[in-house]
């Protein structure tokens, strides 16, 4: 493998790139417990997209976990495998919680934190930049974000678990356009309270 960029992204900024089918993105949580959120295109048709309810009825079919481990394959809306997860240090990375938003802030936090920064402002300035806008903001993972199930059947954010320096690697199966909020949450700990740089190297 040829490393062929690597990125620091800032805490709480979005950033997008596209992988040829068979590049690896590494994503590497530089200092620990930080969110990155992440949404999937089709590099050639931005209508197929990542779908959690795709890649979760077919681990679920398959047997597997309600999260997203080692050897997962996200697929798209039209049931093709997108990425893979090839190697992982955290565990399990979330699917379900969806992506911070300023009016989800808002019902869960308080209206103060109406004008705090989310993860859904982030999306909608990178999607401006392929033309696309909100009916493209579609089902998102949460990597190193942990999400566990109450008895009640209750999601919440607890803490996170993922190291300094741990790392998830996605494999393009197809040509991808991946985007990327690095997570500007401060209400819940799913940033640690606290937002963090992370890392992205891509490799050939
Ligand atoms: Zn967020």
């Amino acid at each position: 493998m040829t490393v062929i960029s690597d990125s620091i992204v800032a805490a709480r900024v979005p950033f997008s790139v596209t992988l040829q089918a068979g590049q690896t993105m590494r994503i590497v949580d530089l200092e620990s417990q930080q969110a990155v959120d992440a949404l999937f295109y089709n590099a050639h048709d931005t209508t197929e997209r990542y779908s959690a309810q795709d890649t979760l009825a077919a681990q679920a079919a398959r047997g597997g976990k309600f999260y997203l481990e080692t050897g997962a394959v996200l697929l798209s809306n039209e049931a093709r495998p997108m990425v893979t997860i090839t190697a992982d240090t955290c565990g399990f990375h979330d699917t379900n919680a969806g992506a911070c938003s300023c009016e989800s802030n808002t019902v869960r936090f308080g209206h103060e934190t109406r004008f705090m920064h989310a993860c859904r402002e982030n999306f909608l300035a990178e999607l401006g930049k392929y033309g696309m806008g909100k009916r493209d903001l579609v089902s998102n993972v949460n990597f190193f974000m942990n999400v566990p199930i109450r008895p009640n059947g209750e999601l919440t954010v607890d803490d996170g678990v993922s190291e300094p320096g741990g790392y998830v690697d996605l494999r393009a199966e197809m040509d991808v356009l991946v985007l990327i909020s690095n997570c500007p949450q401060v209400n819940n700990p799913c940033n640690g309270f606290k937002p963090t740089p992370i890392r992205i190297i891509i490799s050939d």
